[in-house]
């Protein structure tokens, strides 16, 4: 079978939310209190960490997105809403690596819903059996990529409580640069 292109849920398949939020929160309230900002560091951490995004790519992102460019259509399917998806993706220096980026906003229908499915597919102009779909949440993400009929892969370092009956996708991937060897094994 010819893989032609890779979807990609965006929040903890791509993205590594909590731990990086939480460290770089803390890190900025011990400045600004060793600044001499007047309120507690935990009055701060908690401000921070309220208002801002802070996110950065999962390790070797960046590198096995890059390689795997050079070969297939890269693309993202997320339920955020179009402004927080672009943020991300820029904050993360990934902006740059997909088309399309189907958002919220784009078909107002969140996964498990088909849509998003369907309109990358749409965009891509590649068939169903021609794409493999990335992503963290077995329910929202394996299932309903499945019935559009993508080959699927469960991101399982960012599932939070994985179970394997639940698991229902045709590859499981440990470490987000496993995905290399899933896609050399779809694509021969
Ligand atoms: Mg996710």
């Amino acid at each position: 079978m010819a893989l032609k292109a890779i979807l990609f849920d965006l929040d903890n398949t791509l993205l590594d939310f909590s731990g990086f939020k939480r460290e770089s929160a803390f890190a900025a309230a011990k400045a600004m209190k060793k600044a001499g900002i007047t309120l507690t560091e935990k009055d701060l951490y908690e401000r921070i960490f309220k208002e801002y995004d802070c996110i950065k790519p999962r390790q070797k992102v960046i590198q096995v997105l890059s390689s795997l460019k050079r070969k297939y259509k890269l693309g993202i399917v997320t339920d955020a809403p179009r402004e927080k998806a672009w943020q991300r993706l820029v904050l993360s220096g990934l902006d740059a690596l997909f088309y399309p980026v189907v958002t919220y906003n784009d078909t107002l229908e969140h996964k498990p819903s088909l849509k998003p499915f369907e309109l990358a597919l749409f965009l891509m102009k590649v068939k169903p059996e021609e794409v493999l779909f990335v992503g963290d949440n077995p329910e929202r993400d394996t299932i309903s990529a499945k019935k559009v009929g993508l080959h699927t892969c469960l991101a399982e370092y960012g599932c939070i409580d994985y179970s394997e009956e639940l698991n229902v996708a045709d590859f499981t991937i440990k470490r987000f640069e496993e995905l290399r060897g899933t896609v050399n094994t779809l694509d021969d």
